[in-house]
């Protein structure tokens, strides 16, 4: 078997590693348009200008990772099309043959045409190599402006600033990270983000980048503001990179459609991590979910049934999580059921915001289907557990922000549950094939509950 996989990230690395375990003597060979021989890891890449992650700590793997899995790796090539009739890539370098194809191609910045975009000092946000450029720039009181305040853009912001740069963040919407958080959210950020030292304008934009002599100086709103600028970074947006596949009939929507195989409408060319739309647990249908943990999990598993051993990947979550100024920031699945055109959720939500806390939890046919957590991380662990298990919880809803007894008793119980679901051992001739999965069952936990409020009634404790 001849695998050719095309990107050389989180996606990619899953699955070279689970190729590996299953067959050690097939050639693979990883083609990727990054220059460096080895693998970083792209989320750090917001320490790094920040100079708290060193070189040494931005690598993924070992630097002889390829060697050690006998792998061809051929950075610095661009594949810009795949002929899926004989079977080959097309790449800036000349013709690569597979077997078994799998794209991680990832996502790629969408910056909209500014004026002075090609300036000396103006960024986008997504490589070692730029974040190499910028450390470098970037001196105690250098002068940063950040546009767009989606994710990327608020790590680059951040970095800059803890890095010594007085930044200004620029965003065209009326609020910051409307993909990230609802209203309530927003608005708790930008203020942190505002204390913090961070300035923050909403709703307008930039209409030029000016320089001298090529390097950028500055930077003119569409309201006529000048900004004095040394670092720009346009960080408006990122989208399924599927400049690969221009002119094959490779299936996509949004991203690479793929079903529950990895597999595309090729039976032999896969798709995993940010250029694949997957199964969306929380939302019930199909979406890309573009983070790292996912990116890794989905190429593992891609990575195993493209080497034959045919495993269901059960869906993907979105989720977010970073931290500014020490407010942790967490959101997970459907966390703004209106903005998904989601009518029938039902919310619960903690708010306190003298002490930057909001908690905010939705529920749909008794399952939890999204939560933000800020300021306070309590449980938020076990509540995405149970999104992606969709667990029916309808029981312990009005406890498990008030971190009430039922709902520790609840995970408790379910974990149980869970282990003594694994261990059951199935007679051969009754087995349906399917994994057996036992469900909590909500009437049971109610006669549960009430026997131990009795037990508790009669003095006898919680058993
Ligand atoms: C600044 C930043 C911060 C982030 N922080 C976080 C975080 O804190 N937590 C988190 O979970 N996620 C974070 N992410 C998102 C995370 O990095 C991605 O979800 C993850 O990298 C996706 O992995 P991937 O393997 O699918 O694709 P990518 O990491 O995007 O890699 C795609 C690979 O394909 C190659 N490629 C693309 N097109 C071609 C082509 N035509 N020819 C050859 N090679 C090609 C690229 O060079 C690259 O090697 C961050 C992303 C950025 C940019």
């Amino acid at each position: 078997m001849n695998y050719v996989i095309i990107g050389s990230s989180a996606a990619a690395i899953g699955a070279i590693e689970a190729i590996r375990s299953l067959d050690q003597k097939s050639a693979i060979t990883v083609v990727s348009r990054e220059q460096e021989e080895y693998i970083y890891s792209r989320p750090l890449i917001a320490h790094y200008i920040a100079r708290r992650t060193s070189d040494d700590e931005m690598l993924y793997r070992p630097p002889d990772f390829f060697v050690q899995n006998n792998v061809e790796y051929k950075p610095g090539v661009t594949v810009t099309g795949i002929d899926t009739v004989a079977g080959q890539l097309i790449t800036d370098k000349g013709f690569l043959a597979y077997d078994r194809l799998l794209i991680t191609t990832g996502s790629k910045i969408t910056n909209p045409a500014i004026k002075g975009e090609d300036l000396q000092g103006v960024y986008s946000f997504q490589t070692y190599a730029q974040a190499r450029s910028i450390r470098q720039k970037l001196k105690e009181g250098t002068k940063a402006v950040v546009i767009g305040a989606g994710l990327i853009g608020l790590r680059a912001a951040y970095g800059l600033e803890e890095g010594g740069a007085q930044v200004t963040i620029i965003e065209l919407l009326p609020r910051i990270l409307n993909r990230v958080l609802d209203v309530n959210g927003s608005a708790m950020i930008k203020k942190v983000l505002q204390e913090g030292g961070i300035k923050v304008y909403t709703g307008c934009s930039v209409a030029e980048m000016t320089g001298e002599n090529g390097v950028l100086t500055g930077i003119i709103l569409d309201n006529g503001e000048k900004l004095e600028a040394e670092i720009a970074i346009i960080a408006t947006g990122v989208t399924p990179d599927l400049d690969a596949l221009k002119n094959s009939d490779i299936k996509i929507n949004n991203g690479i459609v793929v079903n529950k195989h990895f597999q595309t409408n090729y039976a032999d060319i896969f798709a995993a991590g940010d250029v694949a739309e997957t199964y969306d647990i929380s939302r019930n249908r199909s979406m890309v979910n573009a983070n790292w943990p996912n990116a890794y999990e989905q190429g593992h598993l891609a990575g195993l049934n493209l080497a034959g051993r045919m495993i269901p990947y059960e869906g993907s979550l979105g989720m977010n999580s970073v931290s500014f100024f020490g407010v942790p920031v967490v959101s997970l699945g459907l966390f703004d059921p209106h903005s998904d055109g989601v009518d029938d959720a039902e919310i619960k939500e903690r708010l306190i915001p003298q002490h930057n806390i909001y908690q905010k939890i939705v529920f749909r046919d008794n399952k939890l289907k999204g939560a933000i957590f800020i300021g306070d991380l309590a449980y938020c662990g076990a509540i995405k557990d149970l999104i992606k298990s969709q667990t029916l919880v309808g029981i312990i809803k009005d406890s498990i922000l008030e971190e009430k007894y039922q709902f520790s008793a609840f995970l408790r119980k379910k974990r149980y549950k869970d282990l003594e679901g694994r261990f059951i051992d199935w007679p051969q001739t009754h087995s349906s094939g399917q994994r057996y999965e036992k469900s909590f069952n909500e009437e049971s936990w109610t006669e549960r509950e009430r026997d131990k409020r009795n037990w508790q009634k009669n003095g006898e404790g919680v058993k």
